[in-house]
């Protein structure tokens, strides 16, 4: 079974056709990378799956059911919500100023999970930031008190916190270090092989494509020019 079928996918924006007639599948515990120059509708895609944006045309299909129907302003009450999250480019997307990193890990957990006690919802807290390498006394504060690879660690850790079945991440290692970037990674391989998690990877650095991404499409102008397993794809000639 499928986790995610893209088919005949389209996005207008006025003059821009930033979307331009994408299909492609994912499978559950499948990992596949999205490149393309900037501009290139790498954004778009990601915003439409995770049903932020409304596609102009085409389908989008989550674990056998059509999700792109519902208008996105309505989107957050579908049931789907919880099971694909997405990692922003820029942390400060998903980050409330007003919220402690506490509170914007557990913001979905608490919309979306209804975990039975308020010790249970602070041990998963723990335990997503924990995974994110993320310590324990930062929980307490604002996005304002934290560095830019912190931010993105709390964004990291609220999109894994109701263990999604699908997670996109928009170009999410661009501020981190290098060896926050390897706990990113090896968190997301874990996720994979054990919970069957389904990850599309947005990058511009095809060296972290192909280490991540079993398969991986190449975008231009909005339209898929070439994909196929990325050791193939970016062999040397
Ligand atoms: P990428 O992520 O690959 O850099 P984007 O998806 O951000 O590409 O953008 C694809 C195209 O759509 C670009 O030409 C961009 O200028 C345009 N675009 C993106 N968002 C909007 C918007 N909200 N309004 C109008 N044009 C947009
Ligand atoms: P609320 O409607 O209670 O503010 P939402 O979860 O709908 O909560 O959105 C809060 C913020 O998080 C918004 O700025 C939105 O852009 C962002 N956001 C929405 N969906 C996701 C997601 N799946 N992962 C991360 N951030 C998200």
């Amino acid at each position: 079974p499928l986790l995610l079928e893209v088919q005949g996918l389209f996005k207008q924006y006025a003059r821009t056709r930033a979307v331009d007639d994408v299909s492609f599948t994912l499978e559950p515990g499948e990992s596949l990378g999205l490149v393309g120059e900037s501009g290139s509708g790498k954004s778009t895609i990601s915003r439409l799956i995770c049903r932020l944006i409304d596609a102009t045309a085409g389908e989008i299909i989550f674990d056998g059911q059509s999700i792109a129907a519902t208008p996105a302003r309505h989107f957050h009450k579908a049931p789907q919500r919880r099971d694909i999250q997405i990692v922003f480019q820029d942390p400060t997307d998903s980050l409330n100023p007003r919220f402690s990193a506490f509170d914007s890990i557990a913001h979905p957990l608490r919309r979306l999970d209804r975990l039975p006690s308020e010790a249970a919802l602070r041990a998963r807290v723990e335990e997503c930031a924990e995974r994110c390498g993320l310590p324990r006394e930062l929980l307490d504060r604002f996005p304002h008190q934290l560095s830019g690879g912190q931010k993105a660690r709390v964004g990291i850790a609220r999109a894994i916190a109701t263990r999604p079945r699908l997670l996109v991440l928009d170009e999410p290692t661009a501020a981190l270090d290098v060896s926050v970037q390897a706990v990113i990674l090896k968190l997301l391989d874990d996720l994979r092989r054990e919970d069957g998690l389904g990850y599309l990877f947005v990058s511009h650095d095809l060296n972290v494509v192909r280490m991540m991404c079993e398969r991986t499409i190449v975008l231009r102008q909005g339209r898929i020019v070439e994909q196929g397993p990325s050791a193939a794809l970016f062999a040397a000639p």
